[in-house]
């Protein structure tokens, strides 16, 4: 698709990057074809769309945001001079000290609609290195295989960035959106979000904003189809304590703390191979059942050499993180937990170390219909359907995210992050992202920011022109 190339090379920053980038691919281990092309003087075709991308997760820009020192200077500067590139409303707002969170914004012609949000993280996690095949923070886009390898291509730099190119390509095709949009560069994800999307969203600032839905990041997929997330898991992490009679390593008798420890370990693992065995079968997806993992284990008695040999303990305890659905039943789990997982009767007890709540803050259920009961689901649906892309059964994504902030305030929120056909590697060595993967997500955007930013004078009922 064409698209004003008077932008490119318009920041300091691209500019310096696609420069490095261009001498990069001269210089650097290219396939013969390539380094004859780059000799013979040939453009590198590359950039033209992918350039915000590759320096967002590459060295140039002073973006290098891993945790744990994440260069939020770096970014921010980035950010905003990208922001002005493109003509949109910036302002840093810091909740913390030292931790900026780059707002921007696109007014809306009516601005007394609720607003868009497009939410990403600008912080991403550690890398090793020596575990990669290209410098994970080098943003490397492999000649032969056209993916882009780098900490944050899905986790979540791509996202980010194709919110910015979608509304270049919006404003050079001249829409204006009815509704503000605004785009929320949040720190600190990686590690809680407190700090960033938590303190942004029980903000005055983000009450003005008005915000009728949050999109945020989802997962890549292995498929054809695309993923959209509704809501997400519970964290409740768990912490079991057995007591029991401590004793001589020879005797034989009932009641020992690691007898009734292992009891419950025994009856937990009973019930993770019962819920992992429904994902197994297909009957139920990952994000809707109650997973639980042993992460310690902790008994014995230390000894200058290790732990004494003789003796039986009197205290032991197990450590498991639990993630609850917002739709499973916490009573009752809570039930299980308290009569068979830590039963008073064998002289145990319980804790939460982190207990987030299945409900918002009205009492409901944290997810947002992805039905349609929700207009903004109808919507999305449509407009990611505009785009020519097929759309999986809407799931609860399996571990956390920045959209629990918002959607327990009440504000519909939908993970999504276009990445189809691309092995899940957040987190992991390789991390990488196809190039045309990447551009389609730029197309698909394009479409969702143009259907979700239009008022909807279609909408069936008054009820829900009336939300919306
Ligand atoms: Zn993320």
């Amino acid at each position: 698709m064409a698209r004003d190339n008077i932008r490119l090379f318009s920041s300091p920053f691209t500019r310096l990057s696609v420069l490095l980038y261009l001498l990069a691919a001269a210089v650097a281990a290219a396939p013969p074809e390539a380094e004859a092309e780059a000799a013979a003087g040939f453009p590198v075709k590359e950039p033209e769309e992918l350039e915000l991308l590759l320096v967002w997760a590459g060295p140039e820009a002073r973006s290098d945001t891993a945790q744990p020192q994440p260069d939020y200077a770096g970014a921010a500067a980035f950010l905003r001079s990208e922001a002005d590139a493109l003509g949109l409303e910036a302002e840093t707002l810091e909740f913390a000290l030292g931790k900026p969170l780059v707002l921007l914004r696109w007014p809306g012609r009516r601005p007394s609609l609720p607003s868009l949000l497009l939410n990403s993280h600008t912080d991403v996690v550690p890398a090793e290195p020596l575990k990669w095949a290209h410098p994970p923070f080098s943003a490397h886009l492999d000649s032969s295989s056209s993916h882009i390898f780098a900490r944050g291509s899905q986790d979540m730099k791509c996202v980010g960035m194709q919110y910015l190119e979608a509304i270049r390509r919006l404003r050079a095709a001249g829409f204006t959106p009815d509704r503000t949009i605004y785009l929320s560069f949040v720190p600190d994800e990686e590690i809680g979000g407190k700090d960033g999307a938590g303190a942004f969203a029980s903000s005055s600032k983000f009450e003005e904003m008005n915000v009728g839905l949050v999109l945020d990041e989802g997962l890549a997929s292995p498929g054809e189809e695309y993923r959209v997330f509704y809501g997400e898991r519970c964290p409740w992490w768990l912490v079991i304590k057995a007591r029991g009679a401590p004793g001589h390593g020879a005797k034989l008798y009932d009641g020992s703390a690691m007898e009734n420890l292992m009891k419950s370990v025994e009856i937990i693992r009973r019930f993770r191979a019962a819920q992992f065995d429904l994902v197994k079968a297909g009957v139920k997806a990952e994000g809707e059942v109650v997973s639980v993992n042993l992460v310690y284990l902790k008994a014995g008695t230390p000894s200058p050499t290790g732990f004494v040999m003789n003796l039986q303990p009197s205290e032991a305890q197990v450590g498991l993180d639990v993630r609850v659905p917002p739709n499973a039943n916490p009573e009752e789990l809570e039930r299980r937990i308290a009569e068979e997982w830590a039963p008073s009767s064998r002289n145990m007890t319980f804790e939460f170390k982190q207990k987030v709540s299945v409900y918002d803050m009205f009492g409901k259920p944290v997810i947002t219909p992805a039905d349609n009961s929700n207009p903004w689901w109808t919507m999305l649906e449509e407009a990611i359907r505009k785009a020519n892309v097929k759309l999986g059964k809407p799931e609860i994504f399996p571990a956390s995210t920045d959209a629990r902030y918002f959607r327990e305030r009440g504000i519909p929120a939908f993970g999504f992050s276009p990445m189809a056909n691309t092995p899940i590697l957040l987190h992991d060595h390789n991390e990488f992202l196809n190039k045309d993967e990447y551009i389609k997500g730029i197309e698909i955007y394009e479409s969702v920011i143009r259907g979700l930013a239009s008022y909807n004078e279609h909408a069936k009922d008054e009820e829900s022109r009336a939300e919306l």
